[in-house]
């Protein structure tokens, strides 16, 4: 599917025609660190009336929990023990806030701490904790027959055979760093753009040593000079033109 030139003429018309997206479906956002995963994937999902799942959260929540519980980031079987006793059963399909349902609005805040951004990497290597975390991610696909989830395993593993459509997007650094600055900034948070370069890469290297990669099946597209309007749009028509592959 990678290669093909949807305009944004041609997705009204799909989805106008209904052009038919199964009832049941998994769409996944596979990618580097802060190339828009998350909220192109929220958009997309409303968009294909679907649920969205952002896996990154996840981790991030295992990471502030060991934070808060001074569990160091390489203990992995006190973090995984900590993680499968305190978020048994949690539904983490986000609301249309895009906060987690099971997380209030401050549990949500402290996932994107710089505390966080500089260990949920180390801790995101544990198997054991990947694991636990796979197991509830799949679970999210039987209860949300719809769904978009994000993350950098997504397409590669955990719904490497079943994913209706898969994507994988990338972006200079430089510019991702300028736009983190830019989301920071906004929020009311002082941001160093070389500092949160320096971090973006750092991560990139971690997660490409063990989970990130470009699965067969995935279409790459290159953020670098797109706005995200145009990202979820060709996103979405990719995924019509998926549908109608399959479908036909
Ligand atoms: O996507 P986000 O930047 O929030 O992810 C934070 C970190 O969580 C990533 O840098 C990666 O180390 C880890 N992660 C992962 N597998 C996923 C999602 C995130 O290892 N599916």
């Amino acid at each position: 599917m990678s290669g093909a030139i949807v305009t944004s003429g041609d997705v009204i018309q799909a989805e106008r025609a209904g052009a038919g997206l199964p009832d049941c479906f998994v769409v996944t956002i596979d990618g580097q660190a802060a190339t828009g995963k998350s909220s192109v994937g929220l958009r997309l999902a409303q968009r294909l009336g679907a649920a969205f799942l952002d896996t990154g959260a996840m981790y991030r929540d295992a990471t502030a929990l060991a934070i808060e519980h001074h569990a160091a980031p390489q203990d992995a079987e006190g973090i995984v023990r900590l993680v499968a006793q305190t978020r048994a059963g949690m539904d983490w399909v986000a609301s249309p806030g895009n906060n987690y349902r099971g997380l209030d609005g401050a549990m949500n805040a402290r996932l994107r701490t710089p505390g966080v951004d500089a260990a949920v990497s180390i801790v995101a290597r544990h198997e054991g904790l990947r694991l636990l975390l796979i197991d509830w991610q799949r679970g999210a696909a039987r209860a949300h027959k719809r769904l978009v989830t994000e993350g950098r395993d997504q397409g590669s593993r955990v719904f490497r055979e079943t994913a209706l459509a898969k994507f994988f997007l990338m972006a200079e650094p430089g510019e991702r760093a300028r736009r983190r600055v830019e989301q920071l900034r906004a929020a009311g948070v002082a941001a160093d753009a070389g500092a949160i370069e320096a971090n973006l890469r750092l991560r990139d290297a971690i997660d490409a040593s063990h989970a990130m990669k470009i699965a067969e099946g995935m279409a790459v597209i290159d953020t670098t000079h797109l706005s995200e309007d145009a990202v979820v749009e060709r996103l979405a028509g990719l995924v019509l033109a998926q549908a109608d592959r399959a479908g036909g």
